[in-house]
């Protein structure tokens, strides 16, 4: 039996009457990517009275454009970060266990070149296996060339002496997003995309709650909760400031920005590239760092980079330099390196890296990938920085602390750790690979849900159907059709042209569920940036 029987429905005029209604909150969050919403989770799991608002759409941020990996972290290992490792090794069998239609282990192999890499490589990820413990996902082993070539059939085999093949996990962000949103919903909390948090308003110089605007219609709405959190990615210092500066009567210093966000791109293209349903990951490019080729959905993701941004855009455009790079770097390894005409998508996500005192975040690479809970002397509560496999625990880290500061009554926690999430299913119900094409299977154990909704078999492409537009308007808050082919089909990253290609279907069949504008222009000129090569 499912953890959720009966899927909450997320009709828009329902869920602002809610919001209209003068309540008062436990807990008001604002930001709908993974930090938020696994906030709003623990906090509903824990019997708090929750609402979150999300200024577009739930995942709209960086939570949708990672690089789909439920990961320890390989690569701080070599930084020397065990704890951070050891952590996100944790949290990583719990996703899989809560999650296994959305987040599931995933081989990677390590090529070697040359006779020193299998040594370094091996020994690195030997260490790797030990500090997972019980929480390991398979043995890391040595391979030889062709066993290495049957695991990654079109990497280059001249020169190859081996491989070191180890694991980890792969999940789809943005579904794993709206699992979130669901469960919460599940266990009472408001949660509304299309809300802007646009101010806090204050009791005794204490946040007492929000000031918002729905961004479909213009309504504002006031309100008010013992308990604010900020968990707003990259963009966590608009609050802060709104904050200093509605706290700055006694000429303290304005609030100094804590989030040095950085760019990371990714490049998406046909399975054939790399064949087989192994990752490849290459540990030290030739500038440095890390590049991963992943099987995802039926594609494969290439990526990513770390480059300085000081701009905070809601759709960044990648540089040409970053494309080059991945495709240059993927050249030395693949036997036919994809070219210019082989990428279907382009897209771009900025990381919430976490800033010390007195730097300007230039050498992002060098920052910290650990979260930061920080509480303003009004009482406003912001949470940045950490990755997605480690979301739980951060909710957990910041459900502490603001009982810590006596903004919400003490209860017990631990309470999300075998919650499983919307469509999880019983124990043992078989998943099919996030790395096959994406279809019916992505719904868990709502299937059978979907498959009682009009359109259940009308196809607008192979495995995306008619219902699953339905769906996403009744029961997962989708309005636009970017909502539908960005985030609840994940088209948009896997093939922006043919996504663009079904705008206005999906438009039509939106509007007739929902009722409001879906926005197909919109979303036509947001393809034509994922599938344009940047100048
Ligand atoms: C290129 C890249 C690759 C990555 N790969 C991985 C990976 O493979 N594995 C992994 O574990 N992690 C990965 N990460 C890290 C991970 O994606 C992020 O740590 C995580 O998604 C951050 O989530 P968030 O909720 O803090 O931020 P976001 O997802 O950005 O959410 C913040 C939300 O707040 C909303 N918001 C902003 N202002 C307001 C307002 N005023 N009112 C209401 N809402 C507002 C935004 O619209 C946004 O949706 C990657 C990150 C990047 C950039």
């Amino acid at each position: 039996m499912s953890s959720y029987p009966h899927a909450v429905p997320t009709r828009r005029h329902e869920l602002t009457a809610c919001l209209a209604a003068d309540a008062q909150y436990d807990i008001a969050i604002v930001g709908g990517g993974a930090t938020g919403l696994g906030v709003a989770l623990d906090a509903a799991a824990r019997g708090f009275k929750v609402v979150l608002v999300e200024s577009h759409d739930f995942a709209k941020g960086t939570s949708s454009r990672a690089t789909k990996l439920v990961h320890g972290g390989v690569r701080y290992l070599s930084q020397g970060n065990i704890g951070l490792v050891r952590e996100a090794l944790h949290e990583r069998s719990t996703l899989l266990e809560n999650a296994p239609h959305l987040a599931q282990p995933l081989a990677f192999v390590v090529p070697a070149y040359r006779w020193w890499e299998l040594p370094l490589y091996a020994t690195g990820l030997k260490l790797y296996d030990v500090l997972a413990g019980k929480a390991r996902l398979g043995r890391t082993e040595i391979l030889n060339s062709a066993e290495t070539l049957a695991l990654l059939p079109a990497s280059k085999s001249q020169d190859l002496m081996g491989g070191v093949k180890y694991w980890d996990g792969q999940f789809n962000d943005a579904r794993l997003a709206l699992a979130l949103a669901r469960s919460a919903a599940a266990q009472g909390a408001l949660l509304l995309n299309y809300i802007c948090a646009t101010d806090l308003f204050y009791d005794d110089a204490k946040v007492a709650g929000l000031v918002c605007q729905d961004t479909l219609t213009g309504q504002p709405y006031r309100i008010r909760s013992r308990c604010v959190v900020n968990a707003t990615g990259v963009w966590v210092d608009e609050l802060r400031q709104k904050d200093g500066a509605a706290n700055r009567s006694d000429g303290r210093r304005p609030v100094r920005p804590m989030v040095a966000p950085s760019q990371g791109v990714h490049i998406v293209v046909d399975r054939e590239f790399l064949g087989g349903d192994s990752a490849l990951m290459v540990p030290k490019t030739s500038d440095g760092r890390v590049l991963f080729a992943v099987p995802w959905l039926g594609k494969v993701i290439l990526g990513t980079t770390d480059t300085p941004r000081h701009d905070l855009a809601r759709e960044p455009l990648a540089f040409r330099e970053e494309v080059d790079f991945i495709l240059n770097e993927s050249a030395l390894y693949l036997k036919r390196p994809p070219l210019r005409a082989d990428v279907k998508s382009i897209w771009v996500g900025l990381r919430p890296l976490v800033k010390p005192q007195d730097d300007e975040g230039e050498n992002t690479k060098g920052l910290s990938r650990e979260h930061t809970v920080l509480v303003s002397r009004s009482s406003l509560v912001t949470v940045t920085g950490g990755k997605w496999t480690t979301y739980r625990a951060m909710a957990e880290d910041v459900l502490h602390t603001c009982m810590q500061e006596a903004l919400l009554a003490k209860k017990p926690g631990g309470v999300t750790l075998h919650l499983k999430l919307v469509g999880a299913g019983p124990v043992g119900m078989k998943a099919v690979s996030i790395c096959h094409a994406p279809g019916a299977h992505s719904y868990g154990d709502e299937q059978a849900l979907l498959a009682g909704l009009p359109g259940a078999e009308t196809e607008l492409c192979p495995g995306f159907t008619e219902a699953m537009i339905r769906f996403a308007a009744r029961y997962e808050y989708a309005i636009k059709v970017e909502d539908v082919l960005a985030r609840r089909s994940r088209l948009l990253f896997l093939d922006a042209r043919l996504a663009s290609s079904l705008a206005q279907s999906v438009g039509e069949i939106l509007q007739q569920e929902t009722g409001l504008d879906p926005e197909i222009a919109a979303f036509s000129a947001l393809a034509r940036q994922y599938f344009t090569w940047p100048e």
